[in-house]
């Protein structure tokens, strides 16, 4: 007897897989890209006047990164007028801004309220449609603006989750019980402006002076000692400031002292400069991303977990360079992992927040977290309400495999760690106001607050 779909299954015939015989395979060093298909290597920096005659080679090139990376409020200035066209396009958000020097005015009034320091990466400043800066996604990240400057919601703080007050040593946060915070650098490749810890990372402002985490042998032995007298810390994330700010040479002591603690069972590393500066792990000339992939084969020999956690924001984030990085990294058994801050009109749309969760788990990059914005000083602009996060939650769940549907998390204000979103206790849409408990860290009794922005709230 045959029915229709068993004869069409006979006709079609199956690839056959090819007996292999011979010696194991070898893995190449070098993984073998989809070059010219996927991974298509438009110069994209050349559309940068300054930049149009730099070569592929140059581009790759970590050192020639930072050389040229756009740090300082005057080295910013002089690349704007350089590179923006004289009139911009119209804006209803920013509808007194129509030409260059009314952006550049706005920018630098922006710079000298703003808490963090300006610091761009090429890579960065090439991802950015100069021809609309006003509504880019990058651009928001990045750079500040006077005029879209909100007053500071009354309960915020400088150091919002009070890391200050959880550090038993100075440089360490130990708030969870099994594992504890690194902060092992106080640079990045560039400077967000939203960034929870603008208590110490990054330059002096002329709004605030940081606390210096500056990267100090003498003070991480400090730090080791701690965990090495503490067999309750099984978990260790090294972060900052940025881990690509360790020398290589830094990076490879300190984790093979924390392999070296036997309680340690799992670290990971943080680093935004896969998203940021992604050149350099394809720049064979620095040694930043072997030794990372040393460190790691060394951690599975030994039974150890070692993850490198990054941070992309928004889809237009990646290039070419960006996915061939993150090949690279997947191909040699690095995981890599994602944690995002959820921006208002940087990637608070279910579309940019889908599109940046497939472009993520299509580089094998596990999208982990999406955090709801810190109360953090002087980025009101930036935050959105409870209720956003909610719906982002809601819809996109079911739209990709589970495993790389990230955790949609409130970093509970006051020390109380993450949390789902949706776990609220309670939530007020009229006053903004909504409460969590975390019982794994104070106990039951502790009611943390989130607040809305006010901007987000009904008029009265
Ligand atoms: C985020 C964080 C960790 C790590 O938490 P996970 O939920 O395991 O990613 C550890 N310590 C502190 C202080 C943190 O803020
Ligand atoms: S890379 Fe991270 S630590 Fe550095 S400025 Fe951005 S958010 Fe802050």
């Amino acid at each position: 007897m045959k029915h229709s779909g068993a004869s069409t299954a006979q006709e079609v015939p199956l690839p056959v897989a090819e007996t292999t015989t011979g010696p194991t395979t070898k893995f190449a060093a070098v993984p073998a890209y989809f070059r010219d298909v996927k991974f298509d290597p438009v110069p994209y920096w050349q559309k940068i006047g300054r930049w149009k005659d730099i070569t592929e080679k140059q581009f790759l090139s970590y050192r020639w990164g930072t050389a040229n990376d756009i740090q300082g409020k005057m080295k910013l200035h002089d690349f704007l007028k350089e590179t923006l066209p004289e009139k911009l396009p119209q804006s209803d958000e920013y509808e007194n801004i129509r030409t260059r020097d009314d952006f550049i005015k706005d920018v630098m009034d922006g710079i000298d309220r703003a808490p963090m320091s300006i610091r761009i990466s090429p890579h960065i400043i090439s991802s950015i449609d100069w021809a609309n800066p006003l509504e880019d996604p990058l651009r928001r990240q990045f750079i500040p603006m006077m005029s879209t400057f909100q007053k500071d919601h009354p309960v915020l703080t400088l150091d919002p989750q009070h890391e200050t007050e959880d550090s038993p040593v100075q440089g360490l946060v130990h708030r969870y019980n099994d594992k504890c915070l690194f902060l092992a650098a106080s640079h990045c490749p560039l400077y967000c402006r939203f960034c929870t810890r603008s208590y110490a990372v990054g330059a002096n402002t002329s709004t605030v002076t940081k606390s210096s985490l500056k990267p100090q042998l003498p003070r991480w032995e400090a730090m080791l000692q701690y965990i090495a007298s503490n067999p309750v810390i099984n978990d260790v994330v090294i972060s900052g400031g940025d881990s690509y700010s360790l020398m290589p040479h830094h990076l490879r002591l300190l984790g093979d002292r924390l392999l070296a603690i036997p309680h340690i069972r799992r670290f990971r590393i943080a680093t935004k400069g896969l998203c940021v500066s992604p050149s350099r792990t394809l720049d064979p000339e620095d040694d930043w991303t072997d030794e990372l992939i040393a460190l790691v084969k060394r951690g599975r020999e030994c039974g150890k977990h070692i993850a490198l956690h990054t941070h992309f924001n928004h889809p237009s984030e990646f290039s070419w360079v960006s996915r061939e990085a993150a090949q690279k990294l997947f191909a040699n058994g690095v995981i890599v992992r994602n944690q995002s801050v959820l921006l208002k009109g940087v990637n608070d749309s279910v579309e940019t927040m889908g599109a940046l969760i497939r472009e993520l788990a299509d580089n094998n990059i596990q999208p982990y977290y999406v955090y709801a914005g810190d109360l953090v000083r002087g980025v009101e602009d930036l935050r959105t309400p409870l209720s956003t996060i909610l719906t982002l939650e809601e819809q996109l769940r079911g739209t990709i495999a589970g495993f790389m549907t990230p955790q949609f998390v409130v970093d509970l204000p006051g020390g109380g760690g993450k949390r789902l979103a949706a776990s609220y206790k309670t939530y007020d849409r009229k006053t903004g106001k909504s409460t969590f408990v975390a019982p794994a860290i104070k106990g039951g009794e502790t009611v943390y607050e989130y607040w809305d922005p006010l901007a987000s709230l009904p008029a009265q």
